[in-house]
């Protein structure tokens, strides 16, 4: 792994940001953390991450409302944003890549698997492609 990833996760259970940060720090990459729709939306004024995490049900503006949000303002567009979600429907996917997510991370996640799953998601910067599109 090169210069480390920064990993924006919007997370509003303790206990997930705690077990999502220390997974993906020990994979190497750098996490931010941010509990609700607000704080993140504080936390992009300055900061622009090379992926975000995006749990679903957060209290205030949910989560697929944040990234249509975000994905309709230039300035945080082309932010690859992972859906997390406790829902197992089958129509969750469709609908969190309808908002603009490039994928989909069901929870409660699986740690063995989780920081590779990941890693699919951020846009390889010699092509300007995902590694995996979905
Ligand atoms: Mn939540």
């Amino acid at each position: 792994m090169n210069e480390k990833r920064v990993i924006l996760v919007v997370e509003d259970n303790e206990a997930n940001q705690v077990l999502v940060q220390a997974v993906l720090e020990l994979d190497g990459y750098q996490v931010q953390l941010a509990g609700s729709a607000l704080e993140a939306l504080d936390l992009l004024r300055d900061l622009v991450p090379d992926l975000i995490l995006m749990d679903v049900q957060l209290p205030g503006q949910d989560g697929l409302s944040l990234t249509r949000q975000l994905k309709s303002d230039p300035a945080t567009r082309a932010i690859p944003v992972v859906a997390l979600t406790a829902h197992a429907m089958a129509g969750d996917r469709e609908v969190a890549l309808k908002a603009g997510c490039v994928g989909y991370i069901a929870k409660p996640i699986d740690t063995r698997t989780f920081a590779a799953a990941v890693s699919q998601y951020f846009i390889d910067t010699e092509t300007d492609r995902h590694v995996v599109a979905g």
